[in-house]
């Protein structure tokens, strides 16, 4: 048995009471009358945001990442698109960007496992089986319902090393996608974003991500999205804090936001990939 932390221990605690739910979305190719973002929970469509307080996140990334090209502001690659949402907002700084956060990867076989006190960026180099394989990356979440939105409390990127691979060349005409690309969208879920819903809304948001696309810088649709978000009033109906006590315990929400790779790619054509998502609940 692994040594866990009370932190740990009190998320994992959390998590057997979880409802899990799968934010699952179409192919680019779908036709615009598929929902991009269905969910068979009906609730699924709350607002998801951290407290600001929370923010600047310090986002661990995992070691075995190569993102050591740098920019003219000494930024590397993660730390160019996590500026890039900082950029969006003048009231708020989403991202830790003043140094480099790493950390050594993790790979767990259950999203729950990763449920610890760092938010981080990991390489899982065997996929999920219960998440479809045409899937590039993953954002997983926990949230506290608040009524009127839901609280992030924590949320860690999952990249799909088993399947695809990922470069940093925006000139590759490999099979490999731009690794940057595939962060600035995951790491718009991070913050609480979730797909674009048009699929002719220029956007890092949009539900899938082809080979050879480079989008590392946000578009006008997102730099509003996030401020709209973060500048909205909820009405909180719920306790701030994490404290559970028995008669009044509050309600977790884990879920998980994928990026999918676009229809070119073998696995991604079986047909299984589209219908993995169900709602799973776990006993509690
Ligand atoms: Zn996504």
């Amino acid at each position: 048995m692994k040594f866990q932390t009370p932190n740990q221990q009190l998320l994992r605690y959390i998590a057997i009471s979880i409802l899990l739910v799968g934010t699952s979305c179409n192919v680019k190719e779908a036709s615009s009358t598929n929902a991009l973002s269905s969910s068979p929970n009906s609730t699924s469509s709350a607002s998801l945001r951290w407290n600001s307080a929370r923010f600047p996140l310090k986002v661990y990334v995992a070691n075995n990442f190569d993102l050591s090209e740098k920019d003219s502001n000494s930024r590397n690659l993660m730390q160019q698109v996590q500026h890039n949402w900082n950029e969006a907002d003048s009231a708020r700084t989403y991202f830790d960007v003043s140094t480099e956060y790493t950390v050594a990867n993790k790979e767990y076989t259950e999203l729950e496992d990763f449920l610890d006190s760092e938010v981080g960026i990991y390489r899982a180099s065997s996929w999920f089986s219960f998440i479809g394989s045409g899937v590039l990356a993953i954002t997983s979440y926990l949230a506290e319902d608040r009524g009127s939105y839901r609280e992030m409390l924590h949320a860690d990127i999952i990249i799909n090393d088993e399947i695809f691979t990922f470069t940093n060349d925006t000139t590759d005409n490999t099979s490999a996608y731009d690794l940057p690309s595939v962060m600035i969208h995951e790491l718009g879920h991070l913050i609480g974003l979730k797909h674009t819903t048009s699929s002719s809304t220029p956007s890092v948001m949009q539900p899938s991500l082809g080979r050879h696309d480079v989008q590392r810088s946000l578009q006008a649709y997102d730099s509003v999205a996030i401020r709209e978000l973060y500048n909205a009033t909820f009405s909180i109906s719920a306790s701030e804090t994490l404290a559970i006590t028995a008669g009044n315990k509050p309600r977790y929400i884990h879920g998980y936001m994928e990026l999918r790779a676009d229809g070119n790619c073998v696995h991604y054509q079986d047909g299984k990939v589209v219908e993995v998502h169900q709602v799973k609940v776990k006993s509690n």
